[in-house]
């Protein structure tokens, strides 16, 4: 089955009555192409959630299951290449490295793949055209500005061309206005590839402005509601 089918996922931290129930039972079932929100203050779970789903986290216990494979059955060696085949990923701050160029950057996440380097600069550049930094490609982190560097963020999580994208907080540092520029730019992708989206939020607009918005608290699900996603870019104009 396609998509990914979480079912009774727990993450403790510790042992015992002092263990934190990070993560406290969470059943999700996601669709492949889906545009999705996780919402919940600070500390209700939300990276625990999304670093699980993203297998950079093992769960306590529970399933989670990637386009048909159980990956908890995976060893580290076997996740870590799932990861970087599947899984595309946008932190919060940019999490760009300083001393290379954009470009660079973007094929970071290649390194250790032995493909075809013609062809992944290619992408590359198809890639920086969507984000609209053509002609920035050869500029440092520290020439451009927040949302100039969000966006090659973005570039640096697709160019592995993954099924999924999992941002945290993507929008945490930069304006309302890049902010909704961000959103957008992701949607696009989202419809043009059919690329999956989950994103960790708590600002309201951005949840607003995707298909689906499940709430956390105290690690657990509290809400998931499939709703009309708000055009930021249109609300924006009104
Ligand atoms: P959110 O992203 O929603 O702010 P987190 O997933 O980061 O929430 O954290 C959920 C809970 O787990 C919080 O109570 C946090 O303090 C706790 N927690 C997160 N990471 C760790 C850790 N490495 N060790 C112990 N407790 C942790
Ligand atoms: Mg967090």
């Amino acid at each position: 089955m396609a998509g990914i089918q979480v079912s009774d996922l727990r993450k403790y931290y510790g042992k015992g009555d002092h263990a934190v129930h990070a993560i406290d039972g969470i059943d999700l079932d996601i669709e492949n192409g889906e545009f999705i929100s996780i919402v919940g203050r600070s500390g209700s779970g939300k990276t625990t959630t999304l670093d699980c789903l993203g297998l950079l986290l093992r769960p306590t216990t529970g399933t989670i299951v990637i386009d048909g494979v159980d990956t908890g059955g995976l060893s580290d060696g076997k996740r870590a290449e799932f990861r970087s085949r599947k899984i595309g990923f946008i932190f919060q701050g940019f999490n760009l490295l300083p001393s290379l160029n954009a470009l660079d950057n973007v094929l970071l996440p290649l390194r250790y793949s032995g493909g075809d380097k013609k062809a992944a600069r290619r992408r590359a550049e198809e890639l920086f055209e969507v984000i609209e930094l053509a002609d920035r490609m050869k500029h440092r982190p520290t020439q451009l500005s927040g949302g100039e560097q969000q966006r090659v963020a973005i570039a640096r999580a697709l160019i592995n061309e993954p099924a999924l994208v999992l941002g945290d907080e993507p929008t945490g540092e930069v304006d309302t206005e890049t902010s909704q520029k961000l959103v957008g730019l992701m949607r696009q992708v989202n419809r043009d590839r059919g690329v999956t989206f989950i994103i960790v939020t708590h600002d309201l607009d951005l949840a607003a402005a995707t298909d689906r918005m499940v709430r956390l608290k105290d690690g657990q699900v509290i809400g998931d509601e499939s709703q009309v996603a708000v055009d930021l870019a249109e609300s924006a104009r009104r």
